[in-house]
């Protein structure tokens, strides 16, 4: 919930100097005179009512002006966050993100089991969509992902699980279990082929079958995709077998506009609001209408209130959000006018 400028190099800071830092706009301005320093007042006394205005939306459901529901699920990046957020904001965990586990070593079957449940847990009953492990890229995993040249465009997510099937299987081992506990579907990152999603799912029901061999107690979940390859987002029907899609902005949007998600000085590039990304949101949205298949949005756009009336005019009616921003975006889709498409 901080805000925080990132990618700053060469600026003319030093002791005794002034900055004003506007995170919310990106901007930074050293040694402001009186008039700058009045607009930042004037910007941060807005940005506090803004706040209060959220503040007082967090717990309805999300609407939009015109009467619209839209799902508002929250991102989890460690069971630890869940401690400061109130459940009945949310329709559940959209992205549960399990990298974390992956810090210190390859996580056992029970250390993952416990993290799991504890997130089951907390959404008392609501949908919990845990995603398997996406190492690589901008999430390197020290003994796991391998040095590359390009690493966004090597061996991450489901590719590298795929190629470590001893390690995949642990976590499979977790989530059928886990799964037997409440509303759990799981995610597969990177998808960019069908044969990587029916390869995954045959772990699932080879480890399924190992657990009830051994008689001990599982579940099938709900096994869906992230959309964050453009060659998924262009042709869905490839992938018509998963049982949901997640829209991962943050990774489509930087393989669309060709703008890594981790270079600053591409970062104006990197805009999910690009005509070429929203017409992809669209198709998937419109795929996933026409075949029954339920379309969701978890990457960082979801929750920017700049974004979000472009993505509501794609379709999309559901978007799993960082917790801090869980009000702001309530309070952004409670002011746009979606019109009448659903
Ligand atoms: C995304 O790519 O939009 C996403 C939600 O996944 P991550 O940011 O973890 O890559
Ligand atoms: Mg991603």
């Amino acid at each position: 919930g901080v805000p925080m400028l990132v990618g700053l190099e060469g600026l003319p800071l030093g002791k005794g100097k002034t900055a004003l830092i506007d995170a919310e706009e990106g901007s930074v301005v050293i040694d402001p005179n009186d008039e700058a320093r009045a607009l930042f007042r004037r910007r941060a006394a807005a940005g506090a009512d803004e706040k209060q205005r959220a503040a007082a939306v967090a717990l309805a459901p999300a609407r939009s002006a015109d009467s619209v529901d839209v799902a508002v699920s929250v991102n989890v990046a460690d069971p630890d966050e869940l401690a400061g957020i109130d459940v009945r904001s949310c329709d559940g965990v959209g992205l549960m993100r399990t990298e974390f586990l992956y810090g210190s070593g390859l996580p056992e079957e029970e250390t993952q089991l416990a993290a799991y449940r504890r997130v089951v847990e907390w959404a008392a009953g609501r949908p919990v969509v845990i995603r398997t492990v996406d190492a690589g890229g901008d999430k390197p995993v020290p003994g796991f992902t391998l040095e590359e040249t390009n690493p966004f465009l090597g061996l991450r997510g489901i590719r590298l699980a795929l190629a470590r099937p001893e390690v995949f299987r642990v976590q499979i081992r977790a989530l059928l279990r886990v799964a037997a506990q409440g509303p759990v579907s799981v995610m597969f990152p990177m998808v960019s082929v069908a044969a990587e999603y029916e390869a995954a799912r045959a772990l699932f029901l080879e480890e399924a079958q190992a657990l009830e061999a051994r008689g001990i107690r599982f579940a099938m979940p709900r096994l869906g995709i992230m959309v964050e390859v453009p060659a998924v987002a262009i042709a869905p029907q490839l992938l018509s077998d998963a049982a949901f899609f997640s829209i991962g902005s943050n990774d489509l949007t930087q393989y669309v506009l060709a703008a890594g998600r981790d270079n600053g000085s591409v970062a104006g590039l990197a805009d999910a609001r690009h005509p070429a990304v929203l017409s992809l949101i669209e198709t998937v949205v419109r795929f996933g209408a026409e075949q029954g298949i339920p379309v969701s949005l978890c990457g960082d756009a979801g929750s920017d209130p700049a974004a979000l009336p472009a993505l509501l005019a794609t379709g999309l009616r559901s978007v799993s959000v960082a917790p801090a921003q869980l009000p702001l975006a309530k309070l952004a889709i409670s002011r746009t006018t979606v019109g009448t498409r659903s």
